[in-house]
């Protein structure tokens, strides 16, 4: 079968270490590789129909992005990346309901049990998203999840090995929808961090994390005041455009970004510079800007009730602990690096900080993945518009690129055809009509993005 596969070995043995998008990535091909049969009771065959891009799997595959202490869960060694997974099993070992031919959603968490290893305490206790053994192989497989396991593989490939306990069914889901349930579920349980405590969030973000934690926020909460913070930033680009005056995530035009933002329930977009931001909050919060002596940057003496922090970057953790009240939370949804922040501002006004990288059980006792199934199996959860571009495996530079420039080149969730896709998709051709416009624009956005524009 084929899969794109990072294969760290090369970069060391002096093969093709290839600039991407301004950064160091790994060497990375479209390769026939063994299809991988299963290992033992409850495993499955799962061919993708789609899998998506996210920003952990380009920390895959840049090769200096993670920071040193997360590197303690990689071996280095040969993946197929891809854990946002919608497909078909393909092939199934005697499994107590998983049956060949059943359309599924992946669940990517592997945890001791199906690793092969006695339980930790975590796995035990039915928290198994903070399973303790995440960096160990057991005698069926290693790694923390599917697309970043030897045995398992990924997504981004023909075929991946599953077990039947990470499997939900997805019927009445369709693949758009489908490919959503990971980053989807990561929202949920993002929005699940917060013991709701006011009325007034803040989200920090324009891609498809950020709309999916809106969506939720909205399907929650229907009272609650929803601010974003537009934030097109592109976390694997370096700074360019410094001969303009103003940096370039602050320059394209939102204007389509902000009726979609709306439409998923955002009470309003904001974009700008952290003191007009500040300015802004406290206008509507009703709350005072707290000037330091120094003449630093303001605090809000009464500001929002909780921020979803999609960037986690220095600037924008440094803003979220200014636009908060005495009491407030701050969810860190992007990953952070090692960066200095304002402790004092924590401390002093009691403020909450809490990450949110996965899912599992919540603490309602219900499964993440299973909730997100029914809100994705309904149509009113408003997620049509978040997959924006769609690639064969062997167009992955273009596919990469395209996810790595984001919503800046109008790039919201970039996904990966699997041949289940491919298949549908020659079906349909026979049938309907191919809508002529969508293939001129996709190009135009991929060179867009290799461009850099
Ligand atoms: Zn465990």
């Amino acid at each position: 079968m084929k899969a794109l596969v990072v294969d760290p070995a090369l970069a060391h043995a002096g093969g093709r270490r290839q600039r991407r998008a301004g950064a160091d990535v790994l060497p990375l091909d479209v390769r026939e590789v063994v299809t991988p049969t299963p290992p033992a009771p409850g495993w499955v065959l799962v061919r993708p129909a789609l899998a998506g891009i996210c920003a952990r799997d380009l920390d895959l595959i840049l090769a200096d992005r993670v920071p040193d202490v997360l590197t303690a869960y990689r071996d280095g060694a040969v993946v197929v990346p891809g854990h946002e997974v919608v497909g078909v099993v393909e092939q199934a070992s005697p499994t107590r309901w998983a049956k060949e031919g059943s359309r599924v959603l992946v669940e990517p968490t592997l945890r001791c049990a199906h690793k092969g290893l006695p339980e930790c305490r975590r796995c035990r206790a039915g928290d198994t998203h903070l399973c303790e053994n995440a960096d160990r192989a057991g005698a069926l497989c290693s790694g923390p999840s599917v697309g970043s396991s030897v045995e398992a593989g990924g997504g981004w490939s023909e075929g991946l090995l599953v077990h039947e306990d990470m499997l939900v069914p997805a019927e009445g889901i369709s693949d758009q929808r489908g490919v959503l349930a990971e980053p989807a579920a990561s929202a949920l349980h993002a929005v699940l961090r917060w013991f709701r405590r006011g009325d007034c969030a803040v989200v920090i973000g324009a891609g498809a994390q950020s709309r999916l934690i809106v969506a939720t926020l909205r399907r929650m909460y229907s009272d609650l005041d929803i601010t974003v913070l537009y934030d097109a930033r592109s976390m694997t680009r370096p700074r360019r455009g410094r001969r303009f005056r103003q940096p370039l995530h602050l320059q394209h035009d939102i204007g389509p970004d902000v009726v979609a933002i709306r439409a998923l329930g955002a009470s309003r977009v904001w974009r700008g510079p952290a003191e007009e931001l500040l300015l802004r909050t406290a206008d509507l919060t009703g709350s005072r800007l707290m000037r330091p002596k120094s003449g630093g940057t303001p605090v809000l003496d009464g500001g929002v009730d909780v921020i979803f922090d999609c960037r986690a970057d220095p600037t924008s953790v440094d803003l979220s602990l200014r636009l908060l009240r005495a009491g407030g939370t701050l969810v860190l949804c992007g990953r952070p690096d090692r960066q200095a922040v304002e402790w004092p501002l924590v401390w002093s006004r009691e403020l909450t900080v809490t990450g949110a990288a996965r899912y599992g059980k919540e603490p309602s006792g219900h499964r993440t993945f299973a909730v997100v199934r029914e809100w994705l199996a309904d149509p009113a959860f408003p997620v049509d518009g978040i997959v924006t571009h769609r690639f064969p495996l062997e167009d992955f530079d273009t596919a990469l690129e395209t996810a790595t420039a984001g919503v800046s080149a109008g790039a919201v969730k970039v996904v990966f055809e699997g041949p289940v896709a491919a298949m549908r998709t020659r079906m349909d051709e026979a049938a309907t009509h191919v809508e002529p416009l969508e293939e001129p624009l996709l190009h135009a956005t991929a060179a867009r993005a290799r461009n850099g524009r």
